[in-house]
């Protein structure tokens, strides 16, 4: 397919960027906003990545050796590039609410609503990472092992280690980043194989609170901010667990909820892609793709619980071909 952007046009343009990713990070926002800032380096143009939230154990690992600034402190008149963020709310009050317009944001969801000077989206990308990646190689712009290695992990994260309907796209360019050196297991080890105790004793809770109804087709689960005190688990720890409620046979969509106190976020997965998941998302304000996607509100009532459920399962009655 072409492409019509020019990210060498745009990236090349100032001798200093902020660059931040979305609240709550991930791999993809991680490894997008790293491999980014290795480029820029290599042409003398300073990145300053902007922290805006808690990165956890296991992403801030990759932050190493990074010049990581604090969200308090940061110069807001340079221009800003925003990294898999759906919408300029994603990036945290503490971005947002100092920026009028960021100058570049680059992203792969659909429901991103281009918010920035300039926009490079595409919703046919399995992560911002393999965007920005196939840029680098269609535009001929030279990166080093380490930016490899920072885009094979939004790659692999956002792909759910290639378990969703990966593109050949995807594929080759992965090819090229093993070209470079990679070591696709140790990438694989530094995220997936770092879980802490606490994380079990957190699953445990989530795997019993697990309920499947809607004559098997939805499944979904539950944990307080109580439960993370207890078992010491900070809110990063429950990366994954959504997976668990799609996983089951017959399954259809399944959700997870995170009650905190002052707010409750909620995650949401699909076997296919017709679920919009995305739409459904929207109606409490959040969004993402067609799968799998996510809100987060203020502090909900008692009853949140299994109105949501309700609400879940008349999304998926009104959609275009389902029956009633
Ligand atoms: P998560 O369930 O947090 O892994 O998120 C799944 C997808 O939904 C990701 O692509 C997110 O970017 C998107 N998403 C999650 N929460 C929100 C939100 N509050 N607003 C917009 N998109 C969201
Ligand atoms: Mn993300
Ligand atoms: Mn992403």
């Amino acid at each position: 397919m072409m492409r019509k952007w020019n990210l060498r046009e745009l990236l090349f343009k100032h001798d200093e960027y902020n660059i931040v990713g979305h609240v709550r990070a991930d791999g993809d926002c991680v490894g997008s906003q790293l491999a980014l800032h290795n480029v820029l380096k290599a042409s003398n143009i300073k990145c300053n990545i902007i922290k805006n939230d808690n990165y956890g154990t296991v992403l801030s690992a990759f932050f190493r050796g990074y010049p990581v600034m604090d969200g308090e402190n940061f110069n807001e008149k340079l221009p800003l590039i925003c990294v898999d963020c759906s919408d300029f709310k994603r990036t945290g009050p503490k971005i947002f609410e100092k920026y009028s317009k960021p100058y570049l944001n680059l992203d792969h969801h659909i429901s991103n609503d281009n918010f920035a000077q300039h926009n490079i989206v595409d919703a046919n990308s399995s992560s911002t990472a393999q965007l920005i990646a196939e840029s680098l190689i269609r535009e001929n712009i030279s990166f080093d092992k380490a930016t490899a290695e920072a885009l094979y992990l939004g790659i692999m994260t956002d792909t759910n280690r290639f378990a969703y309907s990966t593109a050949i796209d995807t594929i080759k360019v992965v090819e090229t980043l093993m070209g470079k050196g990679i070591s696709i297991s140790e990438i694989h080890r530094s995220v997936y194989e770092r879980n802490s105790l606490a994380k079990y004793r957190l699953l445990e809770r989530f795997l019993h609170n697990i309920s499947v109804f809607g004559d098997g087709n939805y499944c979904t689960s539950f944990i307080t901010e109580n439960d993370l005190r207890e078992t010491q688990c900070e809110p990063l720890d429950t990366e994954g667990f959504v997976n668990y409620t799609r996983q089951i046979d017959g399954v259809k969509v399944g959700a997870f909820l995170e009650f905190h106190d002052s707010y409750l976020k909620c995650s949401l997965r699909s076997k296919n892609s017709t679920s919009r998941m995305d739409l459904f998302a929207k109606q409490f304000g959040g969004g993402g793709h067609p799968a799998a996607a996510g809100f987060t509100v203020d502090a909900a009532g008692e009853n949140f619980y299994n109105n949501f459920k309700f609400a879940l399962i008349e999304h998926v009655k009104n959609l275009p071909g389902e029956k009633s």
